[in-house]
């Protein structure tokens, strides 16, 4: 049976889709569709499965396993394409991002997204986005400021993974790719943050799907605990994410009175701080082995008092968590200031000796404004009738 591929942009000359996102089931119905023997679907699957994500593989002819009929008839339908790079930069420290083109789908004139990698000693952390833009404005927030164009497809999301992964060389066997500021040990990837851009529980499906690729241990093989989802507090989707997907959570506190918060983190308007935290103490699998971070960003005057810091603790009482203080990163434009770093280190001792542990995170990247909350791309959404013009007029 013969399925017609759509072409998934206009401007992409490419019209095959990647297989990179497909989950095992969608990979099995694929092949089921092929020439492919249904008692042997699950075996080749499980075989394609594994160059793919345990591999890396980036053509189907490095499957020598896979029958070289079979293997035409995907090199047909299919590639193995991870988001394209526009550019990739390096920080003093170490830190790279990548900007990263996607298709538009007729919403915006080019669409891109950034994903930012983190090498620490032991360990090296990757901030992937979830979707273009944000539909949430929190006021502190660069992505905030960048209308949402729309949601990032599961390749898209396990795609960040797939292409840091070739960029830094960490797939077995392999030398890393350039050798300078990489964690020690076998992997460079060995942390998840969806803290990029975008508010992953309003892409739950897509986020869920490509959180499961990253973990299959037959495939990317990145543990559940160190998989971090962080979200503003969309309260209804906290149970569901922590039953289908039971990754760590991270959450944007950021305030801890409603009337600050709604004005921070407006969705808080919504689902207000009570409801919020009443979604954490009942997340599934939460122990003191399995905390809950709360990310507070310290703005100079506005959430960086003593008693705030107080408040805080007594809020959290009861809650398996840790606090995660993040030093406000500037960007252009912003209205607010960092917090002093004397009002910082106050703030942290205090919800200290209340037996959090709260390391202030250290800003990571400014230099190529890859640290939280400065990443934005220029894509903007259209709008209808910029929409319908750019439809019509000619490639
Ligand atoms: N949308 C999700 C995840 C992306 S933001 C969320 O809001 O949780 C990742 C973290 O960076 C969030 O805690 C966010 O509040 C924080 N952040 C946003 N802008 C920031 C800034 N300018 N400086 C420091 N942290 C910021
Ligand atoms: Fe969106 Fe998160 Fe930025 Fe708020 S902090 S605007 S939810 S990306």
């Amino acid at each position: 049976m013969t399925r017609t591929v759509q072409p998934s942009d206009a401007d992409n000359a490419d019209i095959r889709p990647s297989l990179v996102g497909l989950t095992r089931a969608e990979l099995q119905s694929v092949l089921g569709e092929m020439d492919v023997p249904s008692r042997q679907v699950r075996m080749r699957a499980a075989q394609i499965w594994r160059w793919v994500y345990a591999h890396g593989v980036r053509e189907f002819d490095a499957m020598p396993n896979v029958p070289k009929s079979l293997r035409a008839e995907l090199i047909g339908r299919f590639t193995l394409d991870r988001p394209e790079i526009v550019t990739g930069q390096v920080s003093k420290d170490g830190t790279r991002k990548w900007l990263l083109k996607v298709p538009s789908n007729g919403l915006a004139k080019a669409s891109e997204i950034e994903t930012v990698y983190i090498p620490e000693e032991s360990r090296g952390t990757l901030c992937i986005s979830s979707q273009i833009g944000c539909t949430l404005t929190c006021t502190f927030c660069h992505t905030g400021t960048q209308r949402l164009v729309r949601n990032l497809t599961a390749g898209e999301i396990a795609g960040q993974i797939m292409l840091a992964r070739d960029e830094l060389g960490d797939w077995p066997g392999l030398e890393p790719g350039s050798p300078d500021n990489l964690p020690d040990g076998d992997r460079k990837i060995t942390n998840i943050v969806l803290m990029g851009m975008g508010e992953p529980l309003y892409n739950f499906d897509a986020v869920r799907d490509a959180m499961a690729i990253a973990n299959d241990n037959e495939g990317l093989s990145h543990s559940r605990r160190r998989i971090t989802l962080s979200t503003s507090g969309v309260v209804p989707e906290i149970p569901r994410w922590g039953n289908e997907a039971a990754t760590m959570l991270a959450i944007s506190l950021h305030a801890v009175r409603d009337g600050l918060r709604d004005e921070l983190v407006p969705i808080n308007r919504k689902y207000p701080i009570a409801q919020l935290l009443e979604a954490c103490r009942n997340y599934p699998g939460l122990s003191n082995s399995r905390r809950i971070t709360f990310e507070y960003v310290m703005l100079k005057g506005i959430n960086d008092s003593t008693a705030d810091a107080r408040e805080l603790v007594r809020l959290l009482k009861g809650i398996p968590a840790k606090i995660n203080l993040i030093p406000f990163n500037p960007w252009p434009g912003s209205e607010y200031e960092c917090s002093d770093w004397g009002e910082i280190e106050t703030f942290a001792d205090i919800v200290n000796r209340a037996g959090y542990a709260s390391p202030v995170r250290t800003p990571r990247g400014r230099d190529i404004m890859a640290a939280c909350g400065q990443l934005k791309s220029a894509s903007t959404r259209l709008s209808a009738k910029e929409r319908r013009d750019l439809a019509s007029s000619p490639a």
